[in-house]
């Protein structure tokens, strides 16, 4: 006997419902240095500022390359590899 999708969707969503929120609707976030995906969350613009949902342990920073374009980037450059950090994997 095994649940449903749609039971097993349910009770995800009502332990962690940050996470199921992410899990459908978040995107991949990708690192405007190295074109590594960072992690998958929910940009969301609010007053001027940026809150990234889902986003709670990670280190992204965020900037504004044009008015509504943002460009997120690593914070941990030694998880950032370019041509300047060959040391990193
Ligand atoms: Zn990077």
């Amino acid at each position: 006997m095994s649940d449903t999708l749609g039971t097993r969707i349910a009770r995800r969503a009502r332990r962690d419902p940050v996470r199921a929120l992410v899990r459908v609707f978040g995107r991949p976030l990708v690192c405007g240095d190295c074109g590594r995906v960072i992690l998958r969350a929910i940009p969301v613009v609010w007053r001027g500022r940026v809150r990234l949902v889902g986003a709670r342990e990670h280190n992204v920073r965020v900037m504004f390359a044009t008015k509504e374009h943002l460009e997120f980037r690593h914070v941990e450059l030694d998880r950032c590899p370019s041509p300047e950090r060959p040391w990193v994997p």
